[in-house]
């Protein structure tokens, strides 16, 4: 068949795909994508970030309703789910709109069907033999389960939570990552009961220790019940409920009923039959294995997104991965990604984000460690908003910034900056000078950064 040859073949339209399709096509690189699903945007798009999100506007403006009295506002409003989910599909559905109109108009060719490595390397795509001076990999994740069990009408995953038929009365969510938190509050403010069970001793684990009290504290606020530390022996569908069994280090064991179980412990990468053994693709714990420069095992064989065995598996990680490797791909010199660089944001409420070093990460590095935390309330505009958190500080001694931790409100818009100050090797007095507007809730970056310089304003 004619011009079944591309200088570049991906491997899926998620974001990782996407980012190096559209990279490479702007570098002058005849660029195809091949994608097994009839929509592209993969899971960020589909079953991810976006319909969470528009979810989460859904749980906040519920959020602000309940609480409109605050503001002198008589309100009162009542939760309609299937228009709450008829808003996160319209979200989607733009989105994906979008995002195939800007592939073609980069001239990006889209081969519909299930692809496979080849050797050479090419892609065979339902008896097709798509040949390419370079393949990119990005063919994602899935949302793992807990072994032995399987998703039904009451043990259900992220995918099925976002198009659920009904909104359930009580909650049990398995893990506190990002996916276990974000839904723990998209439920809570709909005015679902919510228990969150976590197996490692503290709620969003990966982030500082400070951060992980701060945000279970707000969430005891809120209702949400999380523990930590605990072992799940047992997950039943009783048929009209499902029976949660579980163990808390150094308690009595405990069953819990809800009328869902969300299994929220991870995700798994998508490797298996996509042909990496006929091009020598080698595994790394069932995650693609990449040196530094995202290149596989196989010459002219990349990998980006979640598929790849990289610190983060994140839609933004990814978006900078796909950049650069279509941009080795054109020839262009790029520095390795500093994973440690790249913002980690948690859409519960309150939020969390974080960029750098945790202080435990600093101090295990050698780092003669300083650390400041400012706390929101100081500030009037996180009064009027009514909302709290804290800001906290790593830095080395007399050094540069080493991480900077969030939780409160809009943290993960105001990550943005501290992702400069760390990337940009910026000293604490050096940020201090940088005066913040006012009233806003970026002063907590500024106020935090004035304490640590050691002329704090409205803190003692
Ligand atoms: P995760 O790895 O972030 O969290 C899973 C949690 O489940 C962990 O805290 C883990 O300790 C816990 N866990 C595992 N097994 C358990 C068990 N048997 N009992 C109790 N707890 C258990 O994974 P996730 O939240 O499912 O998210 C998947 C991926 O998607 C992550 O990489 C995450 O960063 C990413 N994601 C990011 C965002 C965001 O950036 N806002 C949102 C959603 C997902």
């Amino acid at each position: 068949m004619a011009d079944e040859t591309y200088d570049v073949v991906v491997l899926g339209s998620g974001t990782g795909g996407y980012a190096t399709a559209l990279r490479a096509a702007e570098l002058g690189k005849r660029v195809a994508i091949v994608e097994r699903e009839e929509r592209l945007g993969g899971t960020c798009l589909l079953r991810g970030c976006i319909p969470s999100k528009a979810l989460l506007e859904s749980a906040a403006v519920m959020d602000r309703i309940n609480r409109s009295q605050e503001w002198g506002i008589n309100a009162s409003g009542q939760v309609d789910w299937p228009k709450v989910v008829e808003a996160e599909r319209h979200i989607v559905e733009k989105k994906v709109s979008g995002l195939t109109g800007l592939i073609k108009a980069r001239k990006v060719d889209v081969i519909r069907g299930t692809g496979k490595l080849a050797a050479g390397p090419a892609v065979q795509v339902d008896g097709r033999t798509i040949r390419a001076t370079d393949v990119v990999l990005a063919t994602g994740s899935y949302p793992r389960m807990l072994p032995g069990l399987e998703v039904g009408d009451r043990i259900i995953t992220s995918d099925q939570a976002l198009v659920l038929d009904s909104l359930p009365s009580s909650v049990v969510i398995i893990g506190a990552g990002a996916i276990g938190l974000e839904f723990a509050t998209v439920f809570n403010s709909l005015g679902v009961k919510v228990r969150v069970l976590e197996a490692l001793p503290r709620i969003a684990p990966l982030e500082d220790e400070d951060l992980s009290k701060e945000a279970a504290r707000a969430f005891k606020k809120k209702g949400i019940d999380s523990f930590a530390g605990v072992q799940v022996t047992e997950v039943k569908d009783a048929g009209d409920r499902v029976e949660v069994a579980y163990r808390a280090e150094g308690k009595e064991p405990q069953t819990v009923e809800a009328d869902v179980c969300l299994v929220a412990v991870g995700r798994g990468p998508n490797s298996e039959g996509i042909g990496l053994e006929n091009a020598g693709v080698e595994l790394d714990r069932k995650y693609v294995k990449v040196d530094g420069t995202l290149q596989t095992t196989a010459s002219h064989v990349w990998a980006v997104g979640d598929v790849a065995a990289t610190p983060l598996q994140l839609a933004h990680s990814s978006f900078l991965e796909g950049m650069s490797v279509a941009e080795r791909i054109a020839g262009q010199e790029v520095p390795e990604i500093d994973y440690a660089g790249i913002p980690r944001v948690t859409f519960s409420s309150p939020e969390i984000s974080s960029v750098g070093l945790t202080e435990a990460q600093a101090r295990e590095r050698g780092h003669d460690v300083v650390t400041t935390k400012f706390n929101f309330q100081v500030l009037a505009k996180a009064n009027i908003v009514g909302e709290g958190g804290i800001v906290k500080v790593v830095a080395e001694k007399e050094g540069p910034v080493l991480g900077v931790h969030m939780v409160g409100p809009h943290v993960t818009e105001l990550v943005a900056e501290a992702t400069l100050i760390y990337n940009w090797e910026a000293w604490p007095p050096d940020v201090a000078r940088l005066i913040h507007p006012h009233p806003t809730l970026s002063e907590g970056i500024g106020e935090a950064f004035l304490s640590l310089a050691g002329k704090p304003l409205h803190t003692m």
